[in-house]
């Protein structure tokens, strides 16, 4: 055996039964990355100990052998991550075409809703909880 394949064997060896690098580790890697920046920026002591606990924090995650809680922590963050990219995307959606549509949301579920600008006043049916409401285009 080389010395690499050793040093790639004890490797394996030690990562075996532990969570390893997942998304929510990367993504507390770049907000310890920007933490550390900015407590440098502002000479915070108090931000780079905040950075340091982030680290610390992903630290123990990578080498957690809880692999199972871990995971569910990673499935949390993917699914909140994606929810706010979604809305951030509607968002942008909403804001180009504000001139042909008026947004608003229903007052029983608050799902989005639209109507053509200069519509007037109409009855609207919520496509998602069938709430009708009277809503000016
Ligand atoms: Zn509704």
């Amino acid at each position: 055996m080389t010395f690499w394949e050793r040093i790639k064997q004890s490797l394996r060896n030690l990562m075996a039964g532990r969570q390893g690098v997942d998304q929510l580790s990367l993504a507390l890697v770049w907000t310890g990355l920007g933490l550390y920046v900015l407590s440098a920026l502002l000479g915070s002591g108090l931000l780079s100990l905040v950075s340091m606990a982030v680290y610390g924090y992903t630290l123990f995650r990578v080498f957690s052998r809880n692999t199972e809680k871990r995971s569910a922590e990673n499935r949390r963050y993917l699914t909140r991550k994606n929810r706010m990219q979604t809305n951030a995307k509607q968002a942008r959606t909403r804001f180009n075409n504000r001139k042909q549509y008026k947004y608003f949301r229903c007052p029983s579920c608050k799902a989005w809703l639209k109507l053509p600008r200069g519509a007037g006043v109409v009855t609207v049916t919520c496509g998602r909880c069938h709430n009708s409401f009277t809503q000016k285009g």
